[in-house]
């Protein structure tokens, strides 16, 4: 059904290799160690796995998502992180700034991007998460430019990644206009600050901060102002990150692939009762239900990635693959660790590692209840306000809501 090309199969293969021998070697000291691992950065990059999906002429691979998500399956089998890092070096961030950038923009972000950097994409603010569009950043004009004041948090990279892309709320002469999109260099752009990080249960070798804005000014020309406007703003730039959606989904299922492998390795070594216990049926169908559940998330995930040609993935696509790649790689994770018993809850092996990792992906990016809303709203074709308003539509309802 997804037949790959030879340059498919190559690409896929050199990403294996490159997992299974340098990244895999890694793969625990950074999760010990809670530091970004720029050793690992610079072989992603030796590899051409930054900026994949940069068109030629900016220097880039002109790969597509789909190429894009054969090396993250193979990285994430070993690495969430590793795997996150491909993901946010050819979606999300440079992903809007190659769709709706200028040409100096993309030239920037290649260069970033195709150097090593990581980019950052700054969403939620401590009292938007799931509610992105009531984000309080605002970016108001000035003289040839806008000025930034605002605070993001659980910002993937904060601190490490030079490159952001901050959606804000824009005003012109004091009137609220939508959300735009504004590039901002760490290090160069003043005003933009790192702010406290928070650690978390898994993929710790990738920080999570807050980003603080202070009077930070953003030139004109590092504006990405949709074509629609910034009325339309949030929704082409969240059409970009179905692109993240597809990377993130892949994550959570090359990470379930890898445990999955570790778990029929050690089943079939693992000897009681006088027989390896992949002899016991209860483990049998335990790894009958973790194959189906991982096939049918792959090929969720390939036709996603598929969805856009060259372009951005469906939003409902993208959905769906994350919606059950993430669940589905939270089930296999754990029934991984149950097969191996003790030596799985233990430290000593990859797999509670990988449980931890695995976690994140019903969250992060989009909840699988967000994406559900979603999904059930083109399904029903039906758009349902999730505002206490919304939900509340008769006078009477919205009298008693509100006491
Ligand atoms: P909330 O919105 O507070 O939701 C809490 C719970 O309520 C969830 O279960 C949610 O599904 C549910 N819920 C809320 N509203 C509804 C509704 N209408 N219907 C049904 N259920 C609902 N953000 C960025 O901008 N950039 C990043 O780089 C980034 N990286 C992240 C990395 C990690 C590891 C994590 C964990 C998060 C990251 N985030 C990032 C933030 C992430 O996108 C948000 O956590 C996510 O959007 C959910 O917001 P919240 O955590 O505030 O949860």
């Amino acid at each position: 059904m997804f037949d790959l090309t030879p340059t498919q199969l190559d690409l896929q293969a050199r990403a294996r290799a490159l997992s299974d021998g340098y990244v895999n070697a890694r793969a625990a000291e950074i999760d010990q160690s809670e530091e970004y691992p720029w050793d690992v950065v610079e072989k992603l990059t030796g590899a051409g796995f930054m900026g994949l999906t940069i068109p030629w002429e900016y220097g880039g691979a002109g790969l597509t998502y789909f190429d894009a998500v054969l090396v993250i399956e193979q990285m994430a089998r070993n690495c969430g992180v590793s795997a996150r890092i491909v993901v946010e070096a050819n979606m999300g961030g440079v992903g809007a700034i190659m769709g709706y950038g200028s040409a100096a923009q993309k030239e920037l972000a290649a260069s970033y991007v195709l150097n090593g950097d990581k980019p950052a994409i700054c969403i939620t603010e401590p009292g938007a998460g799931s509610a992105a569009t009531e984000m309080t950043t605002t970016a108001v004009k000035t003289d040839g430019g806008y000025v930034l004041n605002g605070k993001k948090h659980w910002i993937t990279g904060g601190g490490v990644s030079k490159l952001h892309l901050i959606f804000a709320r824009v005003f012109e002469g004091g009137v609220d206009q939508g959300i735009g999109g504004f590039i901002a260099i760490r290090d160069e752009t003043r005003g933009l600050r790192t702010g406290k990080r928070e650690f978390a249960m898994g993929l710790r070798g990738l920080p999570e901060t807050e980003v603080i804005f202070d009077d930070m000014f953003v030139p004109d020309a590092h504006v990405i102002r949709p074509p629609q406007g910034f009325r339309h703003g949030f929704a082409a730039l969240m059409s970009a990150y179905n692109g993240q959606r597809v990377g993130a989904a892949t994550v959570a299922h090359g990470l379930a692939v890898g445990a999955y492998e570790r778990a029929i390795a050690f089943a079939k070594s693992r000897e009681q009762f006088g027989r390896p216990i992949a002899e016991f049926q209860g483990l049998q169908w335990m790894i009958a239900d973790m194959a189906t559940g991982l096939a049918a998330a792959q090929a969720l995930i390939y036709k996603a990635a598929l969805s856009g040609g060259d372009g951005y993935p469906d939003k409902n696509a993208a959905a769906q693959a994350k919606i059950f790649a993430a669940e589905n790689a939270i089930k296999v994770t754990n029934d991984a660790l149950q097969i191996h018993g003790a030596a799985g809850y233990g430290r000593s092996l990859p797999i509670e590692r990988i449980v931890r990792d695995a976690r994140m992906f019903t969250i992060g990016g989009g909840t699988a209840q967000m994406l559900r809303n979603q999904v059930a709203g083109a399904v029903l074709n039906m758009k349902t306000p999730q505002t206490r308003a919304g939900y509340c539509d008769t006078p009477e309802v919205r009298q008693a809501a509100v006491h």
